[in-house]
């Protein structure tokens, strides 16, 4: 099995403790798939040390230098797309297709943010006095943590590092303790791009490894994805030393069904939404609030989707949807379907896992419909992270927009509907960071994501937005 080491100054190195932990496949937990460092505090500094050390050689890089690295990396990923969408496939679980595709979107992210590094301006404004000249520049903000979830093992940590590197930020990334392979894959791209030592250091080790990276004063910019509890962990942490922060986190996105002559094609976008990455996604669809009148017929169109969904081993090319994540992820998804049970939910699909030795044959969950289902309830407002869909019915738009508003979330939203004007309610209505009308949530590499409420913080990621988690605006006045 093959052992892999952090990646610090340029060099690959073991961590100072020497401890190494294994990883395993979602599909078949029996299966260790690679040994990685836990790094302990040693590690930590010895990265920060380096970030820090790094940030003037990589900082004098001029932009179109950074930008030809980045976009010699974006090309990298595209020619190891089948190798790393493996790599996708046997840490994370999911489907092949799904690991292609994410290797490709974040190609398209890569090459985007090369693009950043040369459109780092600021702006020139007219002075109230002769004789002055006055403009802002945009510098880096120095070292950034980057911390990433297990769920997009690639293009969440690209998502970070490339723009970051763009403003001429150093960077260290802390991967999740269940993906770090593919962190490890990413990281030798951007050596073989000819990164400069230091200006990426890869340190894998578990949470209490990432809170003493954020908790280290060196360390100016923080950009994490993952739970509200551990964003709001890091939010309070580091509020005391005003460190920009960008926290994009959990959400429990409605799917509004109103007034829709197309009620198969919603379902099918619905299901596709809900259900990608076993549901495993922040911006997966997660609840569905329909009009009452039109539950029923939606509710048929909803199973003969979900019945096309083939469970199975996500390098099965008849997969459509792979494991969840871990054990600890399945027993959550259990958790709720009990709790909606006893919350007197109607089951209608699904609601149990789909093994009998989930260790020895994977942590498969079936999809998993539940209607009438109480906007108070478990399910109807917490972030489940499973492939789990729950119905409300509601009487009239007012209530559904209501309900759509009543969880602390705030990431993503659709409606469908053939109603402008609900359409045009909807838009200024609902309280989320994005919104979709008659198509399933989804993003685009160029434009800005995000969310409201307990959904993030800070600058959205993707598009232009990214200048603003990953730079400081320096206002300059020069009398001639
Ligand atoms: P976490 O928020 O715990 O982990 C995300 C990342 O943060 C990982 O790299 C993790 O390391 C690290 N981390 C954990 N604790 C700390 C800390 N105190 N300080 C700094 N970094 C820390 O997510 P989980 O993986 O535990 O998933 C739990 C739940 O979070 C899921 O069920 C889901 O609801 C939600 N989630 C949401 C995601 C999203 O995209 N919005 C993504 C993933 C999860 P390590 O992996 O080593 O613990």
């Amino acid at each position: 099995m093959a052992r892999h080491q952090n990646y610090i100054a340029g060099r690959w190195v073991p961590p100072a403790g020497g401890e190494y932990y294994e990883t395993h496949n979602p599909a078949c937990p029996s299966q260790a798939l690679g040994e990685f460092p836990r790094s302990g505090p040693p590690d930590v500094d010895t990265a920060l040390a380096s970030a820090q050390n790094a940030r003037e050689i990589w900082d004098q890089n001029q932009a179109p230098q950074r930008a030809a690295i980045l976009l010699r990396f974006s090309q990298l990923l595209l020619d190891s797309k089948d190798e790393l969408a493996r790599i996708i496939t046997l840490e994370q679980g999911k489907a092949l297709c799904e690991s292609t595709g994410e290797v490709t979107r974040a190609a398209a992210e890569a090459a985007f943010a090369a693009g950043e590094a040369v459109r780092l301006s600021g702006q020139t404004f007219p002075s109230e006095r002769p004789g002055f000249s006055c403009y802002t520049v945009l510098q880096p903000v120095g070292v950034v943590a980057a911390i990433t979830p297990w769920n997009f093992p690639v293009v969440s940590p690209v998502r970070k590092i490339a723009p970051a590197l763009a403003c001429g930020n150093t960077v260290i990334l802390k991967p999740a303790s269940l993906t770090p392979w593919s962190a490890t894959f990413i990281t030798s791209l951007l050596e073989k791009a000819g990164l400069p030592p230091g200006a990426l250091n890869l340190l894998i080790g578990s949470g209490e490894c990432g809170e003493r990276l954020i908790s280290d004063t060196r360390v100016r910019g923080i950009s994490f994805t993952g739970s509200t509890a551990v964003g709001i962990r890091i939010a309070e942490k580091v509020a005391a030393r005003m460190t920009k922060i960008q926290l994009e986190l959990g959400g429990k996105n409605p799917a509004i069904v109103f007034q829709c002559d197309d009620l198969d094609t919603a379902a099918q976008e619905i299901v596709a939404a809900a259900f990608l990455c076993s549901g495993q996604r922040c911006t997966a669809l997660s609840r569905v609030i329909v009009q009452a009148s039109q539950a029923d017929q939606l509710r048929e169109h909803l199973l003969t989707h979900l019945a096309k969904i083939r469970a199975g081993n996500g390098l099965d090319p008849q997969t459509t949807m792979g494991p969840l994540v871990s054990r600890e992820q399945m027993e959550i998804v259990a958790g709720y379907v009990r709790k909606g049970l006893e919350e007197d939910a109607k089951l209608v699909a699904g609601g149990k896992r789909l093994t009998e030795n989930p260790e020895t044959d994977g942590y498969f969950f079936a999809p998993t419909l539940f209607d009438h289902v109480s906007p108070q309830s478990a399910l109807a407002r917490e972030e489940i992270f499973g492939p789990v869909l729950p119905m409300i019915r509601v009487k009239d738009a007012q209530e559904a927009f209501e309900v759509a508003n009543s969880t602390r979330y705030g990431l993503a939203a659709s409606l469908f509907t053939e109603n402008l004007h609900l359409i045009n309610q909807f838009i200024q209505k609902v309280e989320s960071g994005m919104v979709h009308v008659n198509h399933g949530t989804a993003s685009q590499a160029h434009i800005p994501f995000g969310g409201v409420k307990d959904s993030g913080q800070g600058a959205f990621s993707i598009g232009p937005t990214v200048k603003d988690a990953f730079t400081n605006v320096k206002t300059v006045y020069i009398k001639c």
